[in-house]
């Protein structure tokens, strides 16, 4: 089996792989992405709602809610300059019922304590001047003008693109299946038609659904036997017709999702999900990414809370994606787990597990973040 060897491996090509890559790129080191799909961001980061979040819902200080926030600004940032579609379109975060209004302003203080900009209460009669396409039953709303949209396949590109410019190399048809810590790094194995060997100081594992197990796989490395992944499919339903909205509306959320929320994107389509199925105990990936039909009278339902004009006979099934939890139904919503040799003890291992939404927001951050523990003993 023919050996490589190089300075820094990063396991998968989505979005908060490249951003991780390009980060080290940047910052001289040589990098080298290895990626099991045949092209990059196949998998979760093809399969979201494409909004940049503001950072609204995550317990202060947790790393969602500081990479939230951090990466939002450099993402906008990052379009601006590289020419990657974007648009700061704001958001509406609607109340309908008692519980949901007197649950509004604790969520404004969240969202102030995270450093959130510009961000104020209207109540449903401003509400439905701006978007009268707003239904009566709504009380109140939570306004976030820097919520967003943005072209993120252009993104990945742009990010390929930096890695490759200063030398780094995006490698698909590459999965890793193995590897063992040794005194200079990591030896990594890969499968694929023609299985390779390669040495490694240090391993950036982002290989999100793959990410545990990954971590497993790496002999000496850190194995989590606390950790169990819970996986919540969301699909989503594309209807026809002019859209009725100009911002993001979202109802205030359940525990397992942002709740069933509407989005325009960039070409004008109205998206309407992703909705939240938690799957078997038992699932793993691959998974069935078929959207259901019959998940459309749900849809409706959640959407007519706050869209009562949704004509009957206009949502279609659209796409799903699966978010990878490392909590269960009913546990409080988790944090990212981004492990460095400081946290585990290891050298040259740092595991990203658990990197659901606001992953794609968040990923520039999450790419200076973990270049910053990359050398960290
Ligand atoms: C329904 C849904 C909606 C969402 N909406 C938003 C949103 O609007 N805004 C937002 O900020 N976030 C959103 N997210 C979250 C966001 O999409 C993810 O956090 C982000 O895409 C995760 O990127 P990733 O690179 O960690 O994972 P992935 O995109 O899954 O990439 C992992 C990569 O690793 C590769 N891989 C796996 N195993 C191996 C192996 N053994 N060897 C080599 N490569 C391997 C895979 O092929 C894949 O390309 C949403 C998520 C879901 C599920």
């Amino acid at each position: 089996m023919e050996r490589f060897e190089t300075d820094v491996v990063v396991i998968g090509a989505g979005a908060v792989g490249l951003a991780v890559a390009r980060s080290l790129a940047m910052a001289g080191r040589d990098v080298m992405v290895l990626e099991a799909a045949s092209g990059i961001a196949t998998e979760t980061s093809s399969r979201n709602s494409e909004v940049i979040h503001a950072g609204l819902y995550y317990p202060g200080g947790s790393l969602k809610a500081r990479l939230c926030v951090r990466g939002r600004r450099l993402l906008y940032q990052y379009c601006n300059e590289r020419g990657v579609e974007a648009r700061a379109c704001g958001k509406f975060v609607v109340a309908v019922t008692d519980a949901e209004a007197e649950a509004v302003p604790a969520l404004l203080a969240r969202a102030r304590d995270n450093d959130v900009e510009d961000l104020c209460l209207i109540d449903g009669d401003e509400a439905r001047r701006i978007e009268p396409a707003l239904s009566p039953g709504v009380r109140t709303a939570l306004v976030s003008p820097v919520s967003g949209v943005f072209d993120s396949h252009a993104y990945f590109l742009s990010l390929q693109g930096e890695i490759e410019d200063r030398g780094g190399a995006v490698v698909f048809e590459t999965p890793v299946v193995r590897g063992f810590v040794t005194a200079d790094g990591v030896e990594l194995e890969t499968g694929g038609a023609s299985p390779v060997r390669i040495g490694a100081r240090s391993v950036i594992n982002s290989a999100g659904h793959r990410a545990l197990q990954i971590a497993r796989a790496i002999e000496g490395g850190p194995q989590y036997p606390h950790l169990k992944m819970r996986w919540v499919k969301g699909s989503y339903f594309s209807t026809s017709g002019p859209p009725a909205f100009s911002r993001l509306i979202y109802p205030m959320h359940n525990s397992a999702s942002l709740g069933l929320h509407l989005s325009v994107d960039l070409a004008g389509r109205t998206r309407l999900g992703p909705d939240a199925e938690w799957l078997d105990e038992a699932a793993s990936p691959p998974f069935d990414y078929a959207v259901d039909p019959a998940r459309a009278e749900l849809c409706y339902a959640e959407v007519r809370r706050y869209w009562p004009g949704l004509p009957d006979g206009t949502i279609a099934p659209d796409y799903s994606g699966v978010r990878p939890k490392i909590v269960g139904p009913g546990d409080a919503p988790g944090d990212f787990l981004i492990d460095g040799p400081q946290g585990h003890g290891v050298a040259g291992v740092v595991n990203l597990i658990g990197i659901e939404s606001p992953g794609l927001t968040s990923s520039l951050a999450i790419g200076e973040w973990v270049a910053g523990l990359v050398d960290l003993k």
